[in-house]
């Protein structure tokens, strides 16, 4: 018999296969009584776990050291020492005899009391190994669950990823050429792994609560996350009503992708700009494909998560922009300076866990700036690499600026890199575009400001209802009421929209509202004329505002403006939404 769960549909499509679970919550936290007999057993099962860990340590070692250079072999060297180190299995398998307690319980308790002794210690540098004592550790707590993440990238079929949680830090590890789809029981529409997803048109569903045990009893399952519903073992019927609507989808996609050197142009001839977002630099095939006219926002800091444990030198920055630049010619690349922090961590940059607030902490610019050797590293590769094109091919973007200073900053910083290059030989043109993101209340309320100081502004708007609204982007308790239908967001984007007119900046929109069918009216309303995207959003919207006059989104904005609550302005939208798509034939 088939059962099924609900959660929230947040990156378009249907998958089905075999599923595969991946749990970060440790089972460990049960303490579970072993009979006498079977202690043995435990502390072989133990044994065992810690092998696998410390293979596939090795594994990652070798890779690693292949990759990057034997150098960074030193960090798994010494995770394996600590693997194996009897300091820490000794008591483990003491613990798990003389209490006669699981494998999990015994490296829980150890783990307590190693982790205080290394808080303890005064010295900062010595107190942050318990981060990679830590890692370990929850290696090895998998190993002893069964599947484990470096499992998976050695997964050779297909299959759709059921997991508790999936950080983006973990999600670039997967092969996601073998993601079906995921099913999550955390995360939110706006979180970076759903980001990512999207791009590479992987289907997702999130807080779909209960999918790991669920899924752990099924054999294959199928997840529509157009209806936000995951079918576990799917009768003939279901199966074949899936597979029917995901041919459907299919021959949709291929249909836009056949329209995809039309101009982007309203029907009254106001000509827009579609540009893509890029996570992995592996995703620009997927925005050529699309016909972009740019990237508007790569996300450098993926770079940083994708090599962790190591860290990307100027080199490794200068081949990867220098790629996406000449890739892209003749349109532009907008690179992002590191914007790390929050939920997107670099435990080599900033430590794990260590605020209590990260969201509100020191992420984006702010990291930028307490970290200056990163910073200035990332720096001047962005530099090198925008003097081997024209001026304006490569433009660099400040993440999270909640003030006029940072920004004045940033551009001191970047006039005296390019004075040091210069000394030394380089050539570093002047003109380079510097632009700051607007994700942050305080930045949109001075946009008339701030569009004076920088070359262009990038309204992020993932982070920007994050923080007008005071609703947590990742965490789909409060999903429902994280819209960007708000008339304080709306509001809020129209002032950004009309200080970039007034001083002559060039505005773009850079979150996910871009992409957002819904919101694609209101926005070409107020007059913005690009837009910037995961690339497999382009060809919807670009049908959508082929629909559309310019005259009429004004209108849809005005009206749109005179609501005073989101779910007024939504239910308008779709109303306006319903009628522009009855012309495309085309489901969003
Ligand atoms: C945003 O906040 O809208 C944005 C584009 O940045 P990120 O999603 O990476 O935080
Ligand atoms: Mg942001």
């Amino acid at each position: 018999m088939s059962r099924a769960l609900s959660g929230l549909g947040v990156s378009p499509g249907i998958a089905i296969g075999e599923p595969v679970v991946h749990e970060t919550r440790p089972i460990s936290t049960l303490r579970i009584t072993i009979p006498p007999e079977k202690v043995d057993a435990e502390i072989e099962r133990f044994r065992h776990a810690v092998a696998a860990t410390v293979d596939h340590i090795q594994e990652n070692r070798d890779r690693a050291s292949q990759q990057m250079g034997e150098e960074y072999a030193a960090i798994f060297e010494a995770h394996q020492l600590i693997a194996s180190d009897p300091s820490f299995t000794g008591p483990v398998e003491k613990v798990i005899r003389e209490q006669e307690v699981n494998a999990g319980w015994a490296i829980d308790q150890v783990l307590e009391k190693l982790i205080a002794k290394f808080e303890a210690l005064p010295d900062e540098y010595l107190a942050d190994r318990k981060l990679d004592v830590l890692d370990v550790a929850t290696q090895i707590l998998h190993a002893l669950q069964g599947l484990h993440l470096g499992q998976l990238e050695q997964l050779d079929r297909p299959v759709i990823l059921v997991a508790d949680d999936l950080p983006p830090s973990a999600a670039v590890q997967l092969p996601l050429d073998k993601m079906l789809g995921f099913a999550l029981e955390m995360g939110g529409p706006t979180s970076h792994t759903t980001i990512i997803a999207r791009s590479l048109g992987i289907p997702v569903i999130v807080g779909a609560r209960g999918s790991c045990e669920e899924a752990k009893r099924s054999r294959r399952i199928a997840l529509d996350a157009f209806e936000g519903k995951i079918v576990f073992d799917p009768n003939p019927a279901e199966l074949s009503e899936y597979k029917s609507r995901q041919r459907e989808y299919h021959e949709q996609q291929a249909t836009l992708l056949q329209m995809r050197h039309v101009p982007t142009v309203t029907r009254d001839g106001r000509s827009i700009q579609l540009l893509a977002n890029i996570d992995l630099s592996n995703e620009l095939g997927h925005a050529m494909d699309w016909n972009v006219a740019g990237v508007g926002l790569y996300r450098s800091e993926f770079l940083y998560m994708k090599m962790s444990p190591a860290l990307p030198t100027e080199k490794d920055h200068i081949e990867v922009y220098r790629e996406m630049v000449s890739k892209m010619a003749p349109h532009p690349v907008t690179i992002r300076t590191f914007d790390l922090g929050g939920r997107k961590l670099a435990r080599e940059i900033i430590g794990e866990g260590s605020e209590a607030n990260p969201v509100l902490g020191l992420r984006g610019i702010r990291l930028c700036f307490s970290k200056p050797d990163f910073f200035r590293a990332q720096l001047r590769a962005l530099l090198l690499t925008a003097g081997e094109f024209p001026v304006g091919r490569l433009k660099i973007m400040f993440p999270l600026i909640s003030g006029i200073e940072e920004v004045r900053v940033a551009r001191l910083l970047v006039r005296e890199i390019s004075a040091e290059l210069r000394a030394v030989g380089h050539e570093i043109p002047d003109g380079i575009p510097l632009g700051a993101m607007v994700e942050v209340p305080s930045s949109a309320i001075m946009a008339r400001e701030l569009a004076r100081e920088v070359d262009f502004i990038s309204i992020g708007t993932n982070d920007l209802i994050q923080y007008t609204l005071a609703v947590d982007r990742s965490n789909n308790l409060v999903a429902d009421l994280y819209r960007p239908t708000n008339p304080a967001v709306l509001r809020l984007i129209a002032e950004v929209i009309a200080a970039g007119e007034a001083e002559n900046t060039d505005v773009s929109m850079c979150g996910e509202m871009a992409a957002d069918p819904l919101m694609v009216p209101v926005l070409v309303g107020l007059g913005l004329r690009s837009f910037s995207m995961n690339p497999q959003a382009v060809p919807v919207v670009r049908a959508l505002i082929r629909q559309l006059s310019f005259r009429e989104a004004g209108q849809i904005a005005r009206q749109a403006a005179k609501f005073v609550t989101a779910r007024d302005v939504e239910e308008y939208l779709l109303e306006r939404l319903a009628f522009l798509l009855a012309k495309t034939k085309i489901q969003v």
